[in-house]
């Protein structure tokens, strides 16, 4: 049996598909914002799982709460009803101010589905013709790695040789409010929905322009399209407010007041962190002029709404209340792009800029993409105890758990200080 980090790599890549480019570095334990690797070495993580850990690693009150309820009941399927399912769906759309959710499992998962609801809802109550429906979708985009949504993504390595493309999506430029309004105007009769990210995340932490998403909604609205937002990876406190569409209201939830920031989109989808990442939750929210256009047999999955899940992310948000992770994301955040900042000032030569919104931020490296820059200064923050990953060669993403603490964020900004001043 393995034992060394080397024998655990080498295994993954003997018997693993190799779909991932991951860093030389074996976990084998991790507790609130700290990783440990199979040699007992600590690291802080500013990686997250890509935001799934907001809570922090294995969090006493979720991981019991998956335990308790395991031991009772873990999967009925939707045969049959579960004392668990009903309960979490009170709670989460009160949570999120819904009229109702569809529970599944991945990311991916919630897209696909928001994306038949819209279709559906286009056809049987906004009347477009049969199999014309249209969504209008961002440039560099990321929704996930399903056949559909890889159709309409710009990223080519995840989509050549994977075709025939699912037809129906066209592509904007993300944050370009003309470039979106011309597009929703264009036959809007024959147009279901607009799928956008609040940030994009993955394309880099791209943050655009004030009232962007607020353009995109009134355009929405004025030609009766709905307005899709894709939180997967920014709600759920990361970006300093329940969800990015809060704007910039820090309430613990936006239940309590509706803050005057906020875009009420048609169709939210939530995943990653709904369950604190301890276990595969996702949610498509709508009200229900939208969400009751499906009807029993039309969808679902054997594993969405399961027990354990419904148990799971119940704790999971009310640590998320009870820990003040909004507040903490928000302070923190700014506390963090503060001292980048500073080091963007003092090594123009190795960083360009830093950008992003409560924890989820990313340090640009002054050189070209295809450069590896940015994977050595990696592998460097890994030596110094910090793990984080290079997204499209050279942006570097920081996204810890939220639970950090100011003490534990300033010594890891003191771990990324050092390895600046070193390369
Ligand atoms: N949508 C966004 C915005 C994401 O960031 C991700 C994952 O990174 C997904 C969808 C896909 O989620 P999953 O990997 O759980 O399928």
């Amino acid at each position: 049996t393995a034992t060394t980090a080397a024998e655990f790599i080498d295994l993954e890549d003997r018997h693993g598909a190799h779909n991932y480019h991951p860093l030389p570095v074996v976990l084998a334990k991790g507790e609130g914002c700290h990783v440990w690797d199979v040699d007992g070495k600590h690291y802080y993580d500013f990686l997250s799982a890509y935001s799934a850990v907001n809570q922090g690693h294995c969090h006493p009150r979720i991981v019991d709460k998956m335990v308790e309820q395991s031991r009772k009941l873990t999967l009925t399927s939707r045969a049959f009803h579960n004392d668990q399912l009903g309960v979490y769906e009170k709670y989460v759309t009160e949570y999120f101010a819904f009229d109702k959710v569809l529970p599944m499992n991945t990311g991916a998962e919630g897209v696909e589905t928001a994306i038949k609801i819209c279709r559906k809802w286009g056809y049987e109550k906004k009347g477009i013709p049969d199999n014309q429906a249209r969504i209008i979708v961002c440039g560099q985009n990321f929704h996930g790695r399903t056949v559909t949504i890889i159709s309409f993504s710009s990223d080519q390595g995840a989509r050549d040789n994977f075709g025939p493309y699912t037809p129906g999506f066209e592509s904007v430029p993300y944050g370009d409010i003309a470039a979106m309004e011309a597009a929703v105007g264009n036959d809007p009769a024959t147009i279901a929905g607009v799928l956008v990210e609040p940030i994009q995340g993955e394309a880099g932490v791209f943050v655009p322009q004030d009232g962007y998403i607020e353009a995109v909604a009134a355009a929405c609205k004025k030609h009766n399209v709905l307005f899709i937002a894709d939180e997967i990876q920014t709600g759920v406190a990361r970006t300093g407010a329940l969800l990015r569409i809060c704007g910039d209201c820090a309430c613990a939830g936006h239940c309590e007041r509706q803050p005057a920031t906020y875009v009420r989109p048609d169709i939210l989808i939530l995943g990653k962190a709904l369950s604190g990442g301890v276990y595969p939750v996702s949610a498509v929210f709508a009200d229900d002029e939208v969400m009751n256009v499906i009807q029993p047999g039309q969808h679902g999955s054997t594993f969405g709404g399961n027990p354990v899940a419904c148990a799971v992310a119940m704790e999971a948000l009310e640590v998320v209340r009870d820990e003040h992770l909004i507040q903490n994301a928000r302070t923190l955040g700014a506390r963090f792009r503060a001292e980048m900042q500073s080091l963007v000032d003092q090594y123009p030569g190795l960083l360009k800029l830093v950008r992003g919104k409560g924890l989820l931020n990313a340090l640009v490296i002054n050189d070209s993409p295809d450069s590896d820059t940015a994977w050595n200064f990696c592998l460097a923050l890994a030596e110094g105890g910090l793990l984080a990953k290079p997204t499209h060669g050279n942006i570097i993403r920081f996204a810890p758990p939220l639970v950090i603490t100011e003490a534990q964020l300033l010594e890891a900004c003191g771990i990324i200080g050092g390895v600046v001043k070193k390369m």
